[in-house]
């Protein structure tokens, strides 16, 4: 099926670099729920990243002098004409990535919101005074931009992770070079087509798809990039951490988890479930802040593990360009592969399959909505994020256990509980060690709250006012002589 849009000019398969759409179609970019090719896009290396980075240096004093107010203006036109392509934006990105369209449309709210909140934001990045240690001198401190940004991004949300980093970054008066999943490049690009349009100047933002580690080399080792912003797997993240320490660059780095989703006797039993089916299956499993692993207390164990098995067996699964499709395909099949592997290894070592277990019917990329109950922490999915859309669920029977069992990972990202007791709600939020809680939720993102997470899953906050840290200096002046 081929893809049609309203706008036709979104479908951009170039690379942008220096205010220019250019490059050979070279690379496939497939919809994994049908196989189908839907473009190409150019392999950009080594050299052409260092001719993006020399845009974008070129461009960052012009656009860091420009008045706040200017930069707002733009970025909000930015944001006003991916509203109004909300329709095709989601349609390229359920093509290329495979999730429903109705979660497309959400994700590209969901990546409007950070342009509109830094639109704002870009008038409020204030500077303070301190009371002088002089009295012939004066402190100030200043905030200004760091320079230029590398931004790379992942597949799982092809637009939002793009627009958390740019936003925030642009309206500091940073310029960008960005470089997508290579299995979804073109949500990417159409946005760079909207933000020429909304009038973001050559070489503010630029675009390059291609080889990653050679383009992952420049970005962390040009001396004009300032912040490495980075969201994917921890390995990666490691790697460019290290490569980034010889110019002693800022890393912002969102890498993997392995949420905790914990249900205790006094909670809300539906509202639990409810918020397990959000946090699980949103995206195939495909987030890093999906529930990872499902703790229940004994009490309420075998009630919530056969509501959610109902809630599961109702899930539609296919082509995510389908209307009612509640689940789309994996990525790849290598996805699929892995999501094998660990029910392999936790049915082996005991777990019963309650609903789902095995590919689905359609075959290729899509695999059945499945709940392991009797999980425990001697199989895979205790400790490795599963990333698809198998919930296993663990039983516990104390308050310390559970939390001791939570932290029990060397992640730190989202974790979520259930319950209606206050003083537990306290005693648990403060006992987790993850940068981000939700209690009675299973959805927690917004641009208005910092996104992050502690431990190996990662250092920085993207969201609110939080998020302009990163792209940011600090500068101190002190005026003697008074
Ligand atoms: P995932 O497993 O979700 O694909 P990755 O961490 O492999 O996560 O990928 C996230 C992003 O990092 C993608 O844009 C990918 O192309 C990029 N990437 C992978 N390896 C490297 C590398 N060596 N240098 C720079 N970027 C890389």
């Amino acid at each position: 099926m081929t893809l049609v849009l309203t706008d036709p000019g979104l479908l951009e398969t170039r690379c942008l670099v220096d205010g220019v759409f250019v490059g050979e179609a070279v690379d496939a970019v497939e919809n994994p729920a049908t196989g189908a090719l839907i473009a190409r896009v150019p392999r950009f290396g080594a050299a052409q990243a260092t001719q993006a980075v020399d845009a974008a240096a070129k461009a960052f004093k012009p656009w860091a002098a420009k008045l706040a107010k200017e930069r707002s203006i733009i970025l909000r036109r930015w944001f006003d004409l991916i509203i109004a392509n909300r329709e095709d934006l989601a349609l390229i990105l359920t093509a290329e990535q495979g999730k429903p369209l109705a979660e497309a449309r959400g994700e590209i709210d969901y990546a409007a919101s950070y342009v509109e909140f830094y639109a704002e934001e870009a008038k409020r990045i204030n500077g303070e005074t301190i009371p002088s240690h002089r009295p012939d001198a004066r402190i100030i401190v200043t905030r200004q931009p760091v320079g230029v940004v590398a931004a790379i991004t992942p597949w799982n949300f092809p637009a939002g992770m793009i627009t958390r980093k740019l936003a925030p970054a642009l309206a500091a008066g940073c310029t960008a070079v960005v470089k997508p999943a290579p299995e979804t490049p073109l949500s990417a690009l159409a946005l760079a087509v909207l933000a020429q349009r909304a009038g973001i100047p050559a070489g503010v933002f630029n675009v390059i798809t291609g080889d990653a580690p050679a383009i992952g080399g420049v970005l962390t080792s040009h001396p004009a990039v300032r912040v490495v912003g980075f969201t994917g797997s921890t390995e990666v993240g490691k790697l460019l951490m290290r490569q980034s320490a010889g110019t002693v660059k800022k890393v912002a780095l969102e890498l993997g988890g392995n949420a905790p989703f914990i249900v205790f006797d006094d909670a809300d039993l539906d509202a639990a479930v409810e918020g397990a089916m959000i946090s699980k299956f949103r995206n195939m499993g495909q987030t890093c802040v999906c529930a990872n692993r499902l703790y229940v207390q004994g009490g309420v164990y075998d009630a919530f593990v056969a509501k959610l098995a109902q809630k599961v067996a109702g899930l539609v699964v296919g082509d995510g360009a389908t209307a009612n499709v509640t689940q789309g395909p994996l990525i790849t099949a290598e996805a699929v592969d892995k999501v094998e592997r660990h029910l392999a290894d936790a049915t082996a070592k005991g777990a019963r399959v309650v609903v789902g277990g095995k590919r689905h019917a359609l075959g290729r990329t899509f695999f059945e909505p499945t709940v392991v109950s009797g999980v425990t922490r001697d199989m895979a999915v205790a400790r490795e994020e599963i990333f698809g859309p198998v919930a296993p669920v663990f039983r516990f029977e104390t308050e310390a256990e559970v939390i001791a069992a939570a932290n029990d990972t060397e992640f730190g990202l989202a974790a979520y509980f259930y319950s209606r007791d206050v003083g537990r709600i306290f005693r648990v939020a403060e006992g987790l060690e993850y940068g981000m809680v939700g209690i009675n939720s299973g959805l927690l993102s917004s641009e208005l709250a910092p996104f992050g997470g502690i431990k190996e899953s990662g250092n920085s906050r993207e969201g609110s006012h939080h998020g302009i840290a990163e792209f940011v200096d600090i500068k101190y002046l002190l005026v003697g002589g008074l």
